[in-house]
């Protein structure tokens, strides 16, 4: 089988989350049901799905691999070093 492109996705521990602080905003968003719709979807239209395990995913620059902290609230990505 040929594969157009890659789509990586966080392995996302959804049981786990719905256990934290972050429960009220698992449980609204429906994550895991997106998850398993996106997955199915991408799967038939000959994407390959990659499940990578999501620590350091928000954090690691995709440029240089150069560990950029954020808090919850910061949605863009800003490399010190490589200026990505
Ligand atoms: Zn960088």
């Amino acid at each position: 089988m040929i594969f157009e492109d890659i789509v990586a996705v966080d392995k996302l521990n959804i049981k786990g989350m719905a256990n934290s602080r972050l429960a009220k905003s698992v449980h609204d968003a429906g994550w895991g049901e997106f998850n398993e719709i996106f997955i199915n979807k991408a799967g038939r239209a000959g994407q390959l799905i990659v499940k990578v395990k999501p620590h350091g995913t928000s954090t690691e620059c995709s440029n240089c691999g150069h560990k950029v902290k954020k808090n919850l609230l910061q949605r863009q990505h800003n490399c010190p070093q490589c200026n990505l």
